[in-house]
C-alpha cells in the first residue's frame, strides 16, 4: 500500500485547473445509498483520482456511474460493480491478490490500495502500457504486471489470496480455482457473452461454495479458458 498522497485535489489540478473532489464525494455518496458498506473501500474510491484512468475527452464524466471507453475496444468499469467486486473480494492488507484483465488500471490501483501485492494479467499491450504508467505515477509499488492470457492465471506467483476477473468467463477455469489458495476468495462475473451473475466463490478447507451476487453485462475475457477469439458464425 502506498497511496498516500495527502492532498490528492492539490496534485490533480489538471484538465483546466479542476479538482475532481466534489464527484468524488458526490460518487462515494451514492454508492453508499446503493448498498456499498465497506469503509475501507469507500475511502479508497473516496481519494483515487478515477479522471486519469479515463481518456481525455471523457474525463468530465469520469465519476458518473457507467463504464467509458478505454483504448482496444475496451472499457473502464462502472464506480458501482468495481466498489460491489472489491467488497465481495474483501482484499486484507496481508493478501496477495491476482486481477484478471488490468484495462484502465483503476480497479487495479483500488486493489493495491487495500492489499499487499497485486499481480495484473493483460492481453492488451497498449493497455497494459497505459495502466502501468499511470500507476507509477500514483507511486504504487505493489503491482506486478504482466502480459498475456489471463484465463490461465498467473502461475508463477501463485498460490493467491484472492482473484477477480474484470471480463466475462463461461465457467471457473481450471487454472484460475487451481492457484487459489485455501482459504481463499475468487470474484468472477460467469455467464455468457450478453449477461453474466456476478458470483463470489469461496474456498476454505478443499469446500467450495458459490454465492451469487447480482447480474452484470462485462466484454469477454477471450483466452484458452475463457472465450475464443471469434465467436463461431451462425449458420442457417
Ligand atoms: N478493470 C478494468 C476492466 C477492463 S475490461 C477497468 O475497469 O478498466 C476487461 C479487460 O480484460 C480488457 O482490458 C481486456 O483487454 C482484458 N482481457 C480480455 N481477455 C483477457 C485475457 N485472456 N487475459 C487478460 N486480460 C484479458
Amino acid at each position: 500500500m502506498v497511496f498516500t498522497l495527502s492532498d490528492p485535489g492539490d496534485q490533480e489540478r489538471e484538465n483546466g485547473g479542476v479538482s475532481f473532489r466534489r464527484e468524488r464525494s458526490q460518487m462515494v455518496a451514492a454508492l453508499r445509498r446503493q448498498g456499498i458498506s465497506d469503509e475501507r473501500v469507500l475511502a479508497v474510491m473516496g481519494r483515487l483520482p478515477r479522471q486519469r484512468f479515463v481518456a481525455e475527452p471523457y474525463r468530465q464524466l469520469a465519476y458518473g456511474d457507467h463504464p467509458l471507453p478505454i483504448e482496444a475496444g475496451q472499457t473502464i468499469s462502472q464506480p458501482y460493480i468495481v466498489a460491489l467486486m472489491t467488497e465481495a473480494l474483501s482484499p486484507q492488507p496481508q493478501d496477495r491478490i491476482l486481477e484478471i484483465g488490468t484495462g484502465s488500471g483503476y480497479q487495479t490501483a483500488i486493489l493495491a490500495e487495500l492489499a499487499g501485492e497485486v499481480y495484473s494479467v493483460e492481453r492488451e499491450p497498449q493497455l497494459t502500457a497505459a495502466a502501468k504508467r499511470h500507476l507509477r505515477e500514483l507511486r504504487y509499488d505493489n503491482v506486478h504486471f504482466h502480459l498475456g492470457d489471463g484465463t490461465l492465471g498467473w502461475r508463477r506467483f501463485a498460490p493467491y489470496d484472492g482473484i477477480i476477473a474484470t471480463g466475462s468467463l463461461p465457467y471457473p477455469g481450471r487454472s484460475l480455482c487451481g492457484q487459489l489458495h485455501d482459504p481463499g476468495r475468487m470474484v468472477l462475473p460467469l455467464g455468457n457473452h450478453q449477461l453474466q451473475r456476478l458470483t463470489l466463490l469461496q474456498l476454505r478447507a478443499d469446500c467450495w461454495s458459490t454465492e451469487r451476487i447480482c447480474y452484470c453485462s462485462f466484454l469477454p475475457l477471450i483466452g484458452e479458458e475463457g472465450w475464443p477469439e471469434k465467436e463461431p458464425e451462425n449458420r442457417a
